[in-house]
């Protein structure tokens, strides 16, 4: 299994199309638990297209309330419910969010919710954390409130030194994992060994970027996607309609590369395609003319990470 799986759900703009579903992107880590950016209607069945376990989602991140990004949580919600979901899910979104639940939520008491939903609005900086991870919000610009977000992985301690805890006399088993997780431990000959004694550099995780919707300033954005392994951003427009992009704060396919560039992303992924492409091929040409690890993203399209590519690299 691969360190991080993302999985493209719905990628049009505004209205759904044949062939592509309105905004939502699974992000799995390798413990299994997946993190759903958006949720716009359909999401439920393209996640059973695509092989995304419902009941493994512990946490949902809105970038906002427009409801082309969701309007496919309540019936998630309510299929959740249905399978016996009893783990409670956790909802980040701007404010306005609790809101917007509260209504439809106490229409459906008779349903019983099984599994407790715990809304938490958001403003710009660290939404959540754990040991391993840390997601922090930045707002863009749009018609209303709207955040990106930015999933980093918090660096690991470097690879354990077998030999050097051999020659430092410290015996094998519960001491080494102690140092495996950066606790000292006593040798031997009653020495004290520091984990840095025997552990390589630290070693750095991944860093996702996720800006479905808005128009984003090169100089306050790009920053924030720095170094990003994988950027997501919109794409609603290309060079013929940067009036539309200013007045809807959209962005740009090119707009978006430059950002991508500037950040030094690895790769650059755009969602949120407008209906008004039949074709991509010259938004994505737009895009590789300024950023050339640019691709227009797909509906069912997957992104695996793994761990071995970031220790192969320099
Ligand atoms: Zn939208
Ligand atoms: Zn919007």
């Amino acid at each position: 299994m691969s360190t991080i799986r993302i999985v493209f759900l719905g990628t049009s703009a505004a209205v759904p199309q044949k062939d592509r579903f309105l905004s939502s992107i699974a992000l799995q880590r390798e413990t299994g638990e997946i993190f759903l950016f958006d949720c716009g209607e359909g999401t439920q069945y393209q996640m059973m297209r695509f092989n995304i376990n419902f009941q493994k989602i512990t946490k949902i991140f809105f970038s906002h309330l427009h409801g082309d990004h969701v309007f496919g949580i309540f019936g998630l919600l309510n299929t959740m419910n249905l399978m016996e979901r009893t783990k409670e899910l956790t909802i980040y979104g701007p404010i306005g969010t609790r809101n917007f639940f509260e209504g439809t939520m106490s229409t459906q008491e008779n349903f019983g919710f099984k599994y407790p939903i715990d809304i938490q609005e958001i403003e710009e900086g660290l939404v959540c954390e754990d040991d391993d991870y840390r997601i922090i919000s930045k707002r863009v610009m749009h018609s209303v409130y709207t955040v990106a977000y930015a999933f980093i992985e918090k660096d690991r301690l470097g690879r354990f030194n077998k030999e050097k805890a051999i020659e430092l006399n410290v015996k094998q088993g519960r001491k080494w994992q102690e140092l495996q997780k950066g606790k000292s431990v006593l040798s031997e000959d009653n020495k004290v060994i520091v984990p840095e004694m025997v552990l390589g550099p630290s070693r750095r995780g991944f860093k996702i970027v996720i800006a479905i919707d808005g128009l984003y300033v090169e100089e306050e954005f790009a920053p924030f996607a720095k170094e990003a392994d994988v950027l997501i951003m919109e794409a609603t427009f290309g060079d013929e309609h940067i009036a539309n992009a200013k007045e809807r704060m959209h962005s740009t396919a090119r707009w978006a590369a430059r950002i991508a560039k500037k950040a030094d992303a690895k790769r650059l992924f755009l969602t949120h395609i407008s209906p008004r492409f039949k074709d991509d091929n010259s938004l994505e040409m737009q895009a590789k003319e300024e950023f050339t690890e640019a691709i227009i993203a797909h509906d069912g399209l997957e992104i695996n990470l793994n761990r071995k590519d970031l220790e192969e690299e320099k």
